[in-house]
């Protein structure tokens, strides 16, 4: 339980950005401009449903429109509320400037139990959603683009996307208006590993560097690092799927809403994630140690602790007994600005939410710039890629044959050089070349300013002065 006495997220959030802007050169008003959330809109909708009208909170907070489209998810949860939405909103505006995927920041929820309600009773409400914030151009594929977040997902912004379309008949624009959709309605292949599979690059990114591993207490690959995770929704299974299965972590603990399971050789992740959503929870999983209190897991010994839950959850109650050597943000928040100055007083590297998790966002960029292109990425050059290749391969195997063959092409270096990159390599390629340059970008101030020594100041630094260019680019 968070303590009571800590700020709010949305507090957190912004003594965070202030401790970043006290070390800048901003005017203040431009500091308080880029600061304070620029509108949050709040609907109440009733729909008739069993027999009665029910009536739904929903928010769309824009914290940002230095960049337009705006953007960011919408969120379904009984604990969403106006500080949460702005906090996140205020998340999504620096995430982006620091990945440069070219938007404004907002963020969406509905204080809604999706659990509670049959699939065709969500999709009743979230077109009702979805019809009220498209009736104020807080969907549109030029001014707000939402996106999946906690509680949400691919058919939900199917749903949006139709709804979208129906009010808008004549935009051939309209499949931009959201993100994060299926494949068959207008997605992109690789959204849905996205966020995981961003944590996995930044991970990689970080271990390439001895110097910024010495700072965490950490030496050596990612193989064989003991990996805590705190959720094994959408982002923490599939960080914890290509850490173990590509990397060679051992996920030696997972925290649940239900408890968690520790196991020092290592959890199956695909095993557990099966058991997960057969029986709600982790609790009489065969495997490892079942802990009663899931909170427990976050405490446990390890290299490398994985938020991937919802936020605070490291907070003034526990970050004294955090044993990891490095945090990565998974989720957004999940650390309180009082645990931060904790853990950075115990030399835990944390590498940042607005960096950690914005896989998620950039592959989302990629999906409305498909949209907008009307076009598939890889469709005209894949195979005149192949035809070059195999123009190189030809006139190898030719000269091999001149020389009497005494060398030969491995056949796996053929099948791999000859076959042209798809969609989802595309994705996977772009997305890594973003959280490496953005990292870079990070360590650069990390390493190059003597006033900084945590990676998360050094991102608000990156991203801010980003966000004051834009604005003094346009005259403010
Ligand atoms: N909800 C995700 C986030 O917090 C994705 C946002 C998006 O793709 O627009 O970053």
């Amino acid at each position: 339980m968070q303590n009571t006495n800590e700020p709010s997220f949305r507090e957190s959030v912004e003594i965070m950005f202030n401790r970043a802007v006290a070390l800048m050169d901003l005017s203040p008003g431009l500091e308080e401009k880029i600061r304070v959330c620029n509108a949050t809109y709040t609907v109440r909708f009733g729909v008739r449903l069993r027999g009665e009208i029910k009536t739904f909170t929903g928010y769309r907070s824009v914290h940002s429109e230095h960049m337009e489209p705006v953007k960011g998810g919408i969120r379904y949860s009984m604990g969403v509320n106006q500080d949460e939405v702005e906090a996140l909103a205020a998340l999504m505006t620096y995430k982006c400037s620091l990945v440069e995927a070219p938007f404004g920041g907002s963020k969406g929820g509905l204080c809604i139990d999706p659990r509670e309600w049959e699939e065709h009773e969500l999709e009743v409400i979230t077109r009702r959603f979805a019809y009220e914030l498209a009736k104020r151009d807080l969907i549109h594929p030029s001014q707000n683009v939402p996106a999946p977040d906690m509680g949400t997902g691919e058919r939900e912004m199917a749903w949006i996307a139709d709804q979208y379309a129906r009010m808008n008949t004549t935009d051939i624009n309209a499949k931009a208006c959201v993100t994060g959709k299926p494949l068959n309605a207008g997605g992109i292949a690789g959204r849905v590993e996205a966020t995981g599979r961003g944590v996995q690059y930044a991970l990689r990114e970080f271990f390439r560097y001895e110097e910024d591993k010495a700072k965490a207490g950490l030496s050596g690959k990612l193989k064989g690092k003991r990996v805590v995770v705190q959720g094994l929704g959408n982002v923490g299974y599939h960080a914890a799927k290509f850490l173990s299965e590509e990397d060679g972590s051992l996920i030696t603990g997972v925290a649940e809403w239900d408890g968690g399971i520790v196991d020092p050789n290592g959890i199956d992740v695909e095993a557990l994630r099966s058991w997960i959503s057969e029986n709600g929870g982790v609790k009489g999983y065969p495997d490892g140690t079942y802990l009663e209190n899931g909170a427990l897991a976050l405490e446990e010994d390890c290299d490398i602790l994985i938020p991937a839950a919802l936020e605070g959850t490291i907070n003034l109650t526990n970050a004294e007994r955090i044993k990891a050597k490095l945090i990565i943000e998974a989720a957004n928040g999940p650390v309180t600005s009082g645990a931060d100055d904790i853990l950075r007083e115990k030399g835990v590297v944390i590498i940042p939410d607005m960096y950690a998790n914005a896989g998620g966002v950039t592959v989302s960029y990629f999906e409305w710039v498909k949209n907008l292109s009307h076009i598939r990425f890889g469709r005209m050059q894949r195979r005149q890629e192949e035809a070059r290749h195999q123009l190189v391969v030809d006139q190898l195997e030719a000269l091999s044959e001149t020389l009497g063959h005494t060398w030969d092409l491995a056949p796996d270096f053929k099948t791999k050089y000859l076959r042209g990159a798809d969609e989802l390599e595309l994705v996977r390629s772009g997305l890594d070349d973003t959280m490496r340059i953005a990292y870079q970008s990070m360590r650069k101030v990390w390493h190059g300013r003597d006033d900084v020594d945590d990676l998360r100041t050094a991102a608000y630094l990156v991203s801010i002065e980003k966000v004051a260019a834009s604005y003094r680019a346009k005259g403010l």
